[in-house]
């Protein structure tokens, strides 16, 4: 599903260039579910930014679902990214102005009908608790009802890769528990790929695999020597 070579990433800070990505190698297989964990500034954002493809590794390739991402301008990305990837935000990242349905049904795929769209609607709004809650505003919903319906958005059109960078960072313990076994059992329920970051150890141990991203990245093992 994933496989990176050689992918390094720099950005430039105050006039020097910072490694923050030396990947030599990795491959997730289809339908995996991994919690990515390090400390923070290890670039796990960045990592998931590359994969859906927001931006490019300065050297080094790409491959997701088939799809050599680091070939593709970003018109071609931004195609790659609206068919095959679900993102889940910290911070939810829905429209205050619309309803929670209408947040959802801002991405559904122009190719569904009214009538599969409203039945899809309902079955995702059900699916995760929040059928008597789909016509509020995101203001008139508890944080861990905004993020299910996040997930509702992130789901729906079944993109075969999920990244959700800290979607439980902003709940509280038993909430972000739930959001979490949810958002695992839909995946694992859908045969998705899951990647999800997050900095709490008992949450990861939650999912089946879990990765350190200093183990991934070559600049940190060679910092540490
Ligand atoms: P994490 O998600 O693990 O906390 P990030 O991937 O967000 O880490 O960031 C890793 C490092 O890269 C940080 O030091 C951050 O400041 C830097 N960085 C991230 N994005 C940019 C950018 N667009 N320009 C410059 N520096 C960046
Ligand atoms: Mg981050």
């Amino acid at each position: 599903m994933i496989q990176l070579e050689a992918v390094s990433k720099s950005f430039a800070m105050h006039g020097k260039t910072l490694p923050i990505l030396q990947i030599p190698s990795w491959r997730v297989e289809s339908g995996e579910r991994i919690a990515l964990i390090g400390p923070s500034g290890s670039g796990k954002s960045t990592l998931l930014h590359v994969l859906s493809g927001v931006i490019q590794p300065d050297l080094g390739e790409v491959w997701v679902d088939g799809e050599p991402l680091h070939q593709y301008k970003e018109a071609k990305r931004d195609q790659y990214r609206a068919k095959k990837v679900g993102y889940i935000f910290q911070d939810f990242h829905l429209i205050s102005s619309l309803t929670a349905r209408q947040n959802v049904e801002l991405i559904v795929p122009s190719a569904w009908s009214k009538r599969q769209t409203a039945e899809q609607l309902d079955y995702w709004f059900e699916r995760v608790g929040l059928q008597d809650r789909m016509h509020h505003l995101p203001a008139q919903l508890s944080r861990g009802q905004q993020q299910r319906a996040a997930i509702v958005r992130a789901l729906i059109a079944k993109p075969k890769l999920i990244l959700a960078d800290e979607p439980t960072g902003s709940l509280d313990w038993e909430t972000a528990r739930d959001v979490m076994s949810l958002l695992l059992e839909i995946c694992a329920a859908e045969q998705l790929t899951l990647l999800t970051v997050t900095h709490d150890l008992h949450l990861a141990d939650m999912y089946p695999a879990r990765i350190h991203i200093q183990d991934l990245n070559e600049i940190v093992r060679r910092e540490a020597v």
